[in-house]
């Protein structure tokens, strides 16, 4: 049996610090590195900052960055993949900025 109780219980906190990644990868169209992806509902959204390229790429939950990169890679290559171009003129109906979940762990 452990004794519980009686003992002042230890509190170790370890935080752990994510090193904080670097979400940019390489472009397959203008070879910079330039793409930054986010990812949010299970769908990828992909552009390059240099050349505009714009895709989005279904992926499951556990997929991060990278993992969506590789497929967006892939699907790249295949030529299976809607290439949208980023349009000089920004829509600002985008109000869904709630909810940004990253797990940053900052204390
Ligand atoms: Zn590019």
């Amino acid at each position: 049996m452990i004794e519980l109780g009686g003992r002042r219980r230890k509190r170790t906190k370890i935080i752990r610090v994510k090193p904080k990644i670097p979400k940019t990868f390489e472009c397959p169209r203008c070879g910079k590195v330039s793409i930054s992806i986010s990812i949010k509902d299970g769908i990828a959204k992909i552009s390059c900052g240099n050349c505009g390229l714009y895709t989005e790429v279904d992926v499951p939950p556990v997929f991060d960055e990278a993992n969506a990169y590789s497929k967006f890679i892939d699907l790249y290559l295949e030529g299976k993949l809607q290439i949208k171009e980023r349009t000089e003129e920004i829509t600002e109906e985008e109000n869904e900025t709630e909810g940004e979940s990253e797990e940053v762990h900052i204390r």
